[in-house]
């Protein structure tokens, strides 16, 4: 059998170090990694040629040697409330999505690190869809890559300019499964030579792996985001099915230990708020009671509706008095803003994937969930 060539390395997948490594390897200067580095983030290039300081000699070498291979973008909606929803290709039939929420002039990207997720939490379309595999650094911080060209931040684009100042890992997939991947692409989002985030405006939200949250504190800290959604182990067992292996009281002194060294200091729970499951009174007594020694902040999450989800959101009232008790007790409370969902882009609808699943031999024509 004709052996199969190895794709040429995808310069979108290193953050600063592994950049200056690959370069070392060409036995090229780190200096020549920032040069390009800055070139591929800052200016939106994806071409060797157009790097004008950077010597012919070396332009005509990256050319040879590497890519910078962005996602293939198969669909841009935008809902009526400005937010847009960009499904991107990621090969063997599958599908992400990543999802731009304006603010005045600037915004919030909602970024997916794996095609669907092995979690199945009970609430969310994507856990539906099963796990199809984790995505590459460049195919992550590509989605932010791809997004500062689309809305127009980088110099030379047509429209105005809005920037990316917010990055959440709250898209499909759960981020601390596929961490190394993961972390580099935090440290480009980071990193001066590429966006320059503040750590404090790029967040990683977790379904709970305990361990990783420790790793994350060590490596990388960053905002978290805890995705809670029951006061006790007996509902979250069955509502976060991970919570079997990482149970409450471990994850509540996870996130005790990752304070030590967060850029924030609080951690944010989320909570969907889901008719008659976990919205009681009681529930949010618990809940006071079980983060008691926990710096934190609340966000609920209305329950978004997807096809077959057999569960309903709470009502607006009910929310409400939620919400009280947490307030009185003294934690900060948000409620989210459903955002997007007439384009299936809110939280929980996301199921880019175009495989389906149930006829594994058979592909269907590209779909997503608002057309189911
Ligand atoms: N796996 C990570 C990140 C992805 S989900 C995590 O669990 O945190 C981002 C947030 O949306 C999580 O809080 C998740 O619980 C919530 N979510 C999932 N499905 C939802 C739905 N149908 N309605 C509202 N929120 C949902």
């Amino acid at each position: 059998m004709r052996p199969v060539a190895a794709a040429m390395p995808n310069l979108l997948d290193y953050d600063l170090a592994g950049l200056a490594a690959w370069f070392a390897g060409l036995g090229e200067k780190p200096f020549r990694a920032r040069q390009v580095m800055r070139w591929i983030h800052r200016e939106g290039c994806d071409d060797f040629e157009a790097m004008t300081d950077v010597a012919k000699s070396l332009r005509a070498k990256l050319g040879e040697r590497a890519e910078i291979r962005s996602p293939v973008l198969l669909r841009d909606a935008v809902s009526s409330d400005g937010t847009r929803k960009w499904l991107f290709d990621v090969g063997g039939a599958n599908a992400v999505e990543t999802v731009f929420i304006p603010a005045s002039g600037r915004g919030t990207l909602c970024v997916s690190s794996q095609a669907g997720c092995a979690l199945d939490c009970a609430f969310c379309a994507t856990g539906k869809q099963g796990f199809n595999r984790n995505l590459d650094a460049g195919e992550i911080v590509g989605q932010l890559w791809l997004a500062n060209r689309l809305l127009g931040a980088v110099p030379g684009a047509e429209d105005g300019g809005r920037v990316v100042d917010n990055v959440v890992l709250m898209g499909m997939g759960e981020p601390l499964a596929n961490f190394d991947n993961v972390v580099t692409a935090l440290r480009v989002m980071l990193d001066d030579h590429a966006y320059g985030l503040s750590r404090r405006r790029v967040t990683v939200s977790t379904a709970g792996v305990t361990p990783a949250i420790d790793r994350l504190r060590d490596e990388c800290p960053v905002a978290l985001a805890v995705s809670l959604h029951a006061p006790d182990d007996a509902l979250r067992d069955r509502l976060v099915p991970i919570n079997r292996k990482y149970p409450l009281r471990g994850l509540m002194a996870a996130c005790r230990r990752y304070l030590e060294r967060a850029p924030r200091d609080f951690v944010t729970f989320e909570y969907v708020m889901i008719d008659g499951v976990n919205d009681g009174d009681d529930h949010a007594r618990a809940l006071v009671a079980l983060t008691r020694d926990v710096s934190c902040k609340f966000n609920l999450i209305p329950f978004n509706a997807f096809p077959h989800a057999g569960l309903a959101c709470s009502p607006v009232e009910r929310i409400r008095r939620f919400a009280g008790i947490l307030l009185d007790s003294g934690i900060i409370v948000t409620t989210r803003r459903t955002r997007g969902d007439d384009v299936a882009a809110a939280c929980g609808q996301l199921a880019g994937q175009v495989r389906d699943r149930t006829r594994r031999t058979r592909m269907r024509p590209l779909q997503t969930m608002e057309e189911t």
